[in-house]
């Protein structure tokens, strides 16, 4: 697992989701830039099953979720 900066910490990562709407994150491994995206209906609704059935065999109550995808971003990657 790579460890990847989060300069304001994660409380404030999910303040600025609450804020900003419901979108996820792409994070470059290289510089750790974070860019959010937004997905769409099709794909919202796949990922919330997945989150709810996780919360489930946690015995969570759902709350809400983010998904965080790692990579390398186009200036890292040129
Ligand atoms: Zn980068
Ligand atoms: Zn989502």
């Amino acid at each position: 697992m790579v460890r990847h900066q989060h300069p304001e910490g994660s409380h404030q990562y999910e303040l600025a989701e609450w804020l900003a709407g419901h979108h996820h994150h792409v994070v470059c491994m290289e510089c750790g830039e974070v860019e959010d995206v937004h997905l769409d209906e099709d794909q919202e609704r796949t990922l919330r099953a997945l989150a709810a059935a996780v919360a489930k065999g946690a015995r969570y109550r759902i709350g809400g979720h983010v998904l965080e995808v790692e990579g390398v971003c186009r200036r890292c990657g040129a």
